[in-house]
């Protein structure tokens, strides 16, 4: 690798310092390679920090405090009134995202790599154009290799309606001076539905408008049905199997047209959230001039994390195919460690796939759904068990949501979970453990869970699944 130095300014340059960029910038470096992080935004920290899971998840959380208070009458409690100061609810997270963003303004820093602040653009295969530069850069560098982690934009609006119209996304949603009286969400995916539930939860009327015929389009319908059932009791208007068909505004309230049981239907709101999505942020990097292959933006890899140009990997939103942080991480990592060791390639493996939807009930899966083992035609067993009917859920008045359970029919090996419930995003986490080390529901089952624990429900659909594979 000393090699590389004599011809090229750096061994690795990272395109881009969010979580996946820092990842493989922090993977590089340990290793001993001369590695540079190029970053354009205007405020260190990647949108996970910034605009992404921690400020919505600091959101959230205020708004289930919020909720439990004024539910408190379930418990026998006498909260006269729960109120809320929603600049104050604002200000908390703003110090909450300063603090998770200082610490990695000071890991990006502290790094045994370089922070450079512009923005990348490739001249050819081994060169990047720097511009929009803070402070005195070079106009360009060349590295050996590269690492694109250059991240996601919010997905443009499919109207032009409704660009005149104007909207929110999540960006602006997170960081609003007061609340809307009334907002259309537009889409049903994680951040549509997380968002629907914290407005509302704030006593905003909320109305989520979702085109395909379920919230949540990557899960089993029965995880999906679960949370339509927990938000039209909450007050969401919520409507699914929709067609989008136009937008407008008077100045005062906006107006969305769309299509639902073959009627024409129009709803009105004090602001819209466009909520249909991410894509990757790779437009301008000049890719398709070097040779770097991409799909509708998203820069395609192999396994390894590398490109169409062997020497250029990419990690995290950009390259996808799932837009998760830990995800982005991991893809970062092993990229770094692939460059680092080319004879020993490393490959990213979805096996344990997880995602969790942080609204309540919170929507948890890992490994197979139904629905992907459909598609895939991959034989399994499956059992559920309701919350409603579980101790320490009925304890803590929880009324809807069920875990389940994916296993291999004939050795039992779990193969996926679904965790619909309370802290199911904590819960899930006991599934991937056990599907790391292949367990079977038999095991699962058999292993200790304290009483009474929301833990303990896993046993039940695991003994179930036990005994039919025992039953042949
Ligand atoms: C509202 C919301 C909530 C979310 N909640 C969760 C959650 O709870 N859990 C979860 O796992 N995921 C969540 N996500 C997704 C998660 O935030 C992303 O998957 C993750 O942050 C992506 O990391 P990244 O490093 O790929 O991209 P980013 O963090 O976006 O980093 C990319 C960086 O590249 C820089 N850049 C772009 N172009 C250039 C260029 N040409 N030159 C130099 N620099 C450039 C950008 O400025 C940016 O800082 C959420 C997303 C949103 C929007």
């Amino acid at each position: 690798m000393n090699k590389a130095r004599d011809s090229f300014d750096y061994d690795v340059a990272v395109l881009g310092g969010g979580s996946a960029g820092y990842a493989a910038a922090h993977t590089a470096a340990a290793a001993g390679l001369h590695t540079v992080v190029i970053e354009s935004g205007s405020a260190l920290g990647g949108l996970c920090i910034l605009r992404g899971c921690m400020p919505s998840k600091a959101l959230l959380y205020a708004a289930e405090v919020l909720h439990l208070a004024r539910a408190g009458k379930t418990w026998g409690l006498k909260i006269p009134k729960a109120g809320f100061d929603f600049k104050a609810v604002m200000a908390r997270k703003k110090v909450m995202v300063e603090e998770f963003a200082k610490y990695r303004r000071q890991e990006l820093r502290a790094g045994k790599f370089k922070l450079l602040r512009a923005r990348a653009r490739f001249l050819d295969g081994h060169t990047v154009a720097l511009s929009e530069a803070q402070g005195r850069l070079p106009k360009f560098l060349t590295a050996k290799h590269f690492v694109i982690s250059t991240g996601s934009v919010a997905a443009p609006s499919p109207l032009p309606d409704l660009d005149e119209a104007g909207f929110l996304t999540s960006d602006e949603a997170l960081a609003l001076p007061r609340l809307p009286k009334s907002l259309i969400i537009l889409g049903g995916g994680p951040v549509g539905v997380e968002l629907a539930q914290f407005f509302c939860r704030f006593d905003v009327e909320v109305t989520l408008i979702q085109r395909g015929k379920h919230l949540l389009r990557d899960c089993d319908a029965d995880a999906a049905l679960a949370l339509e059932k927990a938000f039209r009791r909450e007050g969401i208007r919520l409507f699914t199997s929709t067609e989008l068909l136009g937008a407008s505004s008077n100045g005062r309230v906006k107006r969305i047209n769309f299509q639902f049981r073959n009627q024409i239907k129009r709803v009105a709101a004090a602001e819209i959230l466009l909520a249909l999505g991410r894509i990757p942020a790779t437009s301008g990097l000049c890719l398709e001039e070097i040779g770097v292959k991409t799909e509708y933006g998203r820069i395609v890899t192999n396994a390894s994390m590398q490109t169409s140009v062997p020497h250029i990997y990419a990690a995290g939103d950009c390259t996808g195919p799932h837009q998760i942080v830990h995800i982005g991480v991991e893809q970062g990592e092993i990229a770094a460690r692939n460059i680092v060791h080319p004879a020993k390639k490393q490959s990213i493996d979805y096996r344990l796939l997880c995602s969790v939807v942080f609204t309540d009930p919170q929507v948890a899966v890992a490994g197979l759904t139904e629905r992907r083992a459909a598609e895939l035609a991959i034989p399994h067993l499956t059992a559920s068990h309701l919350f409603n009917d579980h101790g320490k859920a009925m304890i803590m008045g929880t009324k809807v949501g069920f875990v389940k359970l994916l296993a291999a029919p004939r050795t039992g090996e779990i193969l996926g979970g679904a965790c619909v419930g309370p802290s199911g995003g904590e819960l899930i986490h006991e599934i991937i453990a056990a599907m790391r080390r292949r367990m079977t529901v038999g095991e699962l089952a058999a292993m200790p869970h304290y009483h009474p624990t929301l833990a303990e429900i896993w046993t039940y659909p695991a003994a179930e699944l036990a005994e039919q594979i025992k039953a042949g």
